[in-house]
């Protein structure tokens, strides 16, 4: 997708016109080539294919199928790259970005994913991939140390899950370029939307797109954007790893993508409502949200984010049986992990996401037993807070 193209269109537009291919019926959505392979009229035909010469369907496993080209056509355009695979899930996209870019040591900034942080940790060691951590973010002479020492990718999500903190993208980058190393970000929570992680300095951006891509917590899918030149090696690694997406999910996830920055305006514009009801309620010790101006990152995030997203988290007084027994009386935001869907989620992050850690290391990454995560679904904003106020202040004896 040249980015030329697309560059001087809004969000919106870029959501249901990234797709510019279109199949010989002139469908304005690409249907799913269910369809494992394709055939070619004659070998000098294929040959220009296979060779590379001209991009064309060929074999589903490669990623080779209209559908999915659609997709990335789309992916690609939202995020402004020049290029976007589709992967089978967002840790399959993640891996593979290790798998092709990792092997000169990788440093990870902040707080990440549990898969992730299983990875750096356990897998990729086995490997022989050196993995470093600096979970307090960005610190600009420890991260000097490392990329002198050669390191050649630094990894990090921002805003990070559950605390939504902020990690200076362009600050990264600038520090990382200078080095010769590469900078991705795992975008999960911005969304391209929000986020315009290459155009800060990234190079290359990752997504869960099983969360607000997909947006209706009914598919699993990853992706990954950046320019040609570095995720050509990644596509390699995709064919052979078996991990593209299928052209079913691709078609759903393209669907999806219509609709997104309709989604977000609503999921954010009711976190926000949310955030500032609840800052000064007497069960609740702190709201964490990078829309107001009491959080560490706002003025980060201001910079650098066209949005603040869906997100909040809440630190209920009284610790972790007090968190849990809110979790448990909310009856519109259902007790479940992910995020991003239509619907409204909480996790505590003690007995969920980070139930692995001991409290001590929990506390040293800032995550508090007493803390709830919401996703802030499409509900009626109204019919949100009135659940999160009986779960907050239960009827005497109930
Ligand atoms: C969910 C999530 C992942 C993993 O995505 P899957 O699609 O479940 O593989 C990675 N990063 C972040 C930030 C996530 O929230």
């Amino acid at each position: 997708m040249p980015q030329t193209r697309s560059s001087h269109l809004g969000p919106a537009t870029r959501a249901i016109h990234g797709q510019r291919q279109r199949d010989a019926f002139g469908s304005p959505h690409m249907p799913i080539y269910d369809t494992t392979t394709f055939a070619y009229p004659d070998t000098a035909a294929l040959l220009e294919v296979t060779e590379g010469r001209r991009r064309g369907p060929l074999y589903s496993r490669y990623g080779l199928n209209p559908t999915l080209f659609a997709l990335e056509e789309t992916l690609a355009a939202l995020e402004g790259a020049e290029a976007a695979w589709a992967f089978s899930s967002g840790m399959a996209a993640i891996s593979t970005l290790f798998l092709s870019h990792g092997r000169r040591g990788i440093v990870c900034l902040g707080e990440v994913y549990g898969g992730t942080l299983g990875l750096l940790e356990q897998q990729l060691p086995e490997l022989g991939i050196e993995t470093h951590f600096m979970p307090e973010g960005h610190d600009p002479d420890t991260l000097e140390r490392l990329l002198a020492s050669g390191t050649g990718l630094v990894y990090l999500e921002t805003p990070t899950n559950p605390t939504l903190q902020l990690i200076d993208i362009a600050a990264v980058a600038e520090q990382a370029h200078r080095h010769g190393a590469l900078v991705a970000v795992d975008a999960t929570f911005a969304t391209p939307i929000n986020q315009q992680s290459l155009a800060l300095g990234a190079d290359i951006v990752v997504h869960s797109a099983t969360k607000y891509l997909g947006g209706h917590s009914d598919l699993t899918a990853g992706a990954v954007m950046g320019p040609v030149r570095l995720l050509e090696p990644m596509w390699r690694w995709r064919q052979n790893l078996g991990s593209a997406l299928s052209p079913q999910i691709a078609s759903l996830l393209s669907r999806s993508l219509r609709t997104l920055p309709l989604r977000m305006q609503r999921h954010e514009a009711s976190a926000q409502a949310i955030a500032e009801a609840l800052l000064d309620h007497p069960a609740i010790d702190r709201v964490l949200y990078p829309g107001l101006p009491s959080h560490p990152g706002h003025s980060l995030a201001r910079r650098q984010m066209r949005g603040f997203g869906g997100m909040v988290t809440l630190e209920i007084a009284g610790g972790r049986d007090a968190a849990t027994a809110v979790a448990d009386r909310l009856t519109l935001f259902a007790l479940a992990p992910s995020l991003g869907g239509a619907e409204s989620l909480v996790t505590q992050p003690c007995t969920t996401s980070h139930a692995d850690l001991s409290t001590e290391e929990r506390t040293r990454r800032g995550i508090s037993d007493g803390m709830l995560r919401l996703s802030v679904g499409l509900e009626d904003v109204e019919d949100l807070l009135a659940d999160l106020h009986q779960a907050l202040d239960p009827e005497p004896g109930s």
